[in-house]
């Protein structure tokens, strides 16, 4: 992509797999006002937003990433929408140069109170999580009582017209079964579209060997009653894979244990600490908050030996006795 833009552009980031790295998620809060089962530590949740990175911080890591030639930024947490800054954190991301694809993950919960204000500041896109469609189910799988907020807020999104709304929902075992007809039905006639994905073992999350459900399991629930048709990949790049039901709502996977994109990768994270996390599953991250002065001579060179670091690919999880270590963080720490 050509960049329209005039700041100081330097080589891309490579790592030592020769990946060039476009993607940059930001995790802004270690807050969040859900407690998905499968993100959070079985035992005890803190925050540490002592540490949590500033504005001015953000906006420094937007000028050095766009500099080595990231293209994409999502916004994430713990639940973004808790920042306060939020909106002018959009603001400064989406002026700061058009090419910069901006996309913010969210619970949707407070779509409604802020929905119009992010759009107005520039956002775009956003994706919402929602494991059910089920009250019921989605009290359970959240461990909150906020089901009409967050249903309103993914109504609310689609009157206000943003460009493109997914719906995330984390596949597992003997609970998204009973959920898939529901989610085709409620997204027929919209133009939301349904990712499922693979549940991921990290930290202190709910039983992952348990409950695991795949891809390929969750298509022949669908093919059971739907015809399904795949939908060709845009780039090689693309972290999804994605099916016509029926021929008109669209379904999509994001197989990252039965099918891990890790050779096409092109992500790094920032965590709500302000640490460079180049792989989400490796521990290795590098603190940049003390680096943070675009002109400082060091800091090229720490982020590109940060890269070197980068795994080539994740373990097999599904090997019998994979434990993620008990020392690394949790999803809602790390920024999904
Ligand atoms: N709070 C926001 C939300 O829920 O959308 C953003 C943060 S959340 C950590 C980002 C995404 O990570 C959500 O779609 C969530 O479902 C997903 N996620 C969390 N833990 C996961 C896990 N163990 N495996 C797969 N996805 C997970
Ligand atoms: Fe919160 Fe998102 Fe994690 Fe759920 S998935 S606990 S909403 S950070």
């Amino acid at each position: 992509m050509s960049d329209t833009c005039t700041h100081i552009l330097r080589k891309p980031l490579t790592d030592s797999f020769e990946r060039e790295i476009r993607s940059l998620r930001i995790s802004i809060t270690e807050k969040c006002n859900l407690r998905c089962r499968y993100c959070m530590p079985e035992d005890s949740y803190e925050h540490h937003s002592k540490d949590v990175i500033t504005l001015e911080e953000i906006k420094l890591l937007v000028e050095v990433f766009h500099s080595f030639g990231i293209n994409k930024i999502r916004l994430t947490g713990g639940e973004p929408t808790l920042r306060p800054d939020l909106t002018e954190i959009v603001r400064f991301i989406s002026n700061y140069c058009p090419n910069i694809e901006l996309n913010m993950t969210t619970n949707g919960v407070l779509l409604e109170k802020f929905g119009i204000d992010l759009l107005n500041a520039g956002l775009k896109r956003i994706n919402i999580s929602i494991d059910a469609i089920d009250p019921v189910e989605f009290q359970y799988i959240t461990q909150r009582n906020q089901y009409q907020k967050m249903m309103n807020g993914i109504l609310f999104a689609l009157q206000l017209g943003f460009e493109s709304i997914k719906l995330n929902v984390v596949a597992i075992k003997d609970f998204t079964e009973r959920q898939i007809p529901k989610f085709i039905k409620f997204i027929e006639g919209t133009n939301l579209e349904v990712r499922f994905i693979e549940l991921m073992p990290f930290s202190g999350n709910l039983n992952f060997q348990d409950k695991f459900l795949s891809k390929n399991e969750i298509l022949q629930v669908i093919e059971q009653t739907h015809a399904l048709t795949p939908i060709q990949k845009d780039n090689l790049s693309q972290t999804f894979t994605m099916y016509y039901v029926d021929g008109k709502v669209k379904i999509g996977f994001i197989p990252s244990v039965t099918d891990s994109f890790c050779k096409n990768c092109d992500r790094v994270r920032i965590t709500a600490d302000g640490n460079l996390r180049p792989c989400l599953h490796s521990s290795n991250e590098i603190n940049l908050t003390n680096l943070l002065n675009p002109l400082d001579p060091e800091l090229e060179g720490h982020i590109r030996e940060a890269l070197r670091k980068k795994w080539k690919e994740h373990p097999d999880f599904r090997i019998a006795n994979y434990r993620p270590p008990l020392s690394d963080r949790a999803m809602i720490l790390i920024g999904g």
